[in-house]
């Protein structure tokens, strides 16, 4: 018998691997951090020991899910200046709002409550674009998450710097301070190219390309971007990224709702990968990404959530709910974004665009232990014919139980064990009381 960290048995073992392989009354043997075995739960019993053992009957167990585009620190303004198109609600309600409560203080206590609300809907890795990304760091390390955060860059004044040259210094300056660490990767993250112009994106692609680190932006979300770049520059956001040579493996790019096809081919050419923010878009009503059509062109595309103020929740099997649910409307088609491409565009790729696919987004031995377990015995999740089908169409945040990173258990039985739930909900409302006086 091998001694191991910790044991997790389940009536299903989605390993979300390249065969996609399910084990059913399977297990997983879990040490250092790491996914030491998966195998049938009477293979992983004879052959391994430990006094710890998670699971059990009518428990699945999945990888954990990759978000990939957000502002954690946003869901201090859930629900703020809601119901208003992208532009007013950005102008007149979140930039000013920004502008008046941004600090190190505020964004480490939003982020941790974003952290809270991830690891409940067993999200287990975020990649975000905010300011203060120490203050943010601080929080994923207190939580025990994994995080790509990427250091806000932009042409104009805002809280925390006044000019590209002083955002792109910060940028490099917390890069460097965390580039070494284990959980957090440090990013680039220029807004958008209506925000910045090619000259500061093309600083930001240097940054991301000197250190390796990933560069995430937002791109040709509304059609109102699409006009104002042709206006400004005769290109359209995609074409105008590519000519000046920022898109690429490391780039991430949130949105891409009005993608051309000739954009969805350079995409897929530039291996640029695609954070598909459905619920967002669709409050927003900026329109619906060709996400179909990018997967057939063979773009990588995973989901996000966006921030909570435009969403309004950082749950990504409500993404993956809708997103399957939606494109079967609008292509006619009920046989497109199946329930295994969307498990898998919240898992594997999820992990691969964030260029953590050696490390996380499958359960396979020697990635790290980053792994769900769900609860179902529910009244909505039986009976149960096709596991993927119920995790996707029917399964809710709510039937998280446990959520482990890197092999510690951050959520047991619900319940957080690196953070404290009632603090985190007092200084919210505490927060929310000052803003809301302001607003
Ligand atoms: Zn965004």
């Amino acid at each position: 018998m091998i001694d191991c960290d910790l044991i997790i048995k389940a009536d299903y073992v989605v390993t979300m691997n390249d065969m996609l392989d399910v084990v059913e009354n399977g297990a997983i043997a879990v040490s250092n951090g790491n996914i030491v075995a998966v195998d049938a739960a009477d293979r992983i019993m004879a052959g391994y020991w430990s006094d710890r053992i998670l699971g059990g009957p009518h428990t699945v167990v999945f990888p954990g899910l990759v978000n990939t585009h957000t502002h954690s620190p946003m869901v201090y303004f859930r629900g703020l200046g809601d119901d208003l198109p992208l532009k007013v609600w950005l102008e007149e309600h979140i930039w000013p709002a920004e502008n008046r409560w941004l600090s190190h203080e505020f964004v480490r206590d939003a982020a941790e409550l974003a952290c809270l609300e991830m690891l409940k809907a067993g999200i287990t890795v975020f990649s975000d674009m905010y300011f203060y990304g120490d203050a943010i760091a601080e929080s994923v390390k207190k939580a025990g998450m994994r995080a790509v955060i990427g250091a806000g860059v932009l042409d104009f004044p805002s809280a925390t710097a006044r000019t590209a040259d002083e955002y792109l210094a910060r940028a490099e300056r917390f890069i460097r301070d965390w580039r070494k660490d284990a959980l957090v990767v440090p990013a680039v993250a220029p807004h958008s190219p209506y925000t910045c112009s090619p000259e500061t994106l093309k600083r930001a692609k240097e940054l991301s390309d000197t250190y390796e680190v990933p560069l995430n932006l937002h791109l040709a979300e509304t059609e109102w971007e699409v006009r104002e770049l042709l206006g400004r520059y005769g290109r359209r956001p995609i074409e105008l990224m590519h000519d000046h040579g920022i898109l690429g493996q490391r780039v991430l790019a949130a949105h891409c709702v009005w993608a051309s096809d000739e954009e969805i081919d350079i995409l897929a050419e530039t291996e640029t990968g695609v954070a598909h923010c459905i619920k967002s878009n669709l409050k927003l009503a900026s329109g619906i990404a060709p996400v179909v059509k990018m997967l057939s062109a063979g773009v990588k595309v995973a989901f996000g959530t966006d921030g909570a103020a435009s969403n309004n929740d950082l749950d990504i099997l409500g993404e993956m709910a809708t997103a399957a649910r939606v494109h079967k409307a609008i292509s006619g088609d009920p046989t497109v974004l199946n329930a295994r491409q969307a498990l898998s565009m919240a898992t594997r790729s999820g992990a691969g665009v964030l260029g953590l696919d050696s490390i996380a987004g499958s359960i396979q031995t020697g990635r790290s232990a980053d792994l769900v377990i769900a609860e179902l015995n529910r009244p909505h999740l039986v009976p149960l014919y096709d596991i993927y089908s119920q995790i996707v169409y029917a399964m809710r945040a709510s039937d998280v139980s446990t959520v482990l990173v890197n092999g510690r258990v951050l959520l047991e039985q619900g319940r957080p064990t690196t953070l404290d739930e009632d603090a985190i909900y007092a200084r919210a409302r505490s927060w929310a009381e000052k803003i809301g006086k302001n607003a």
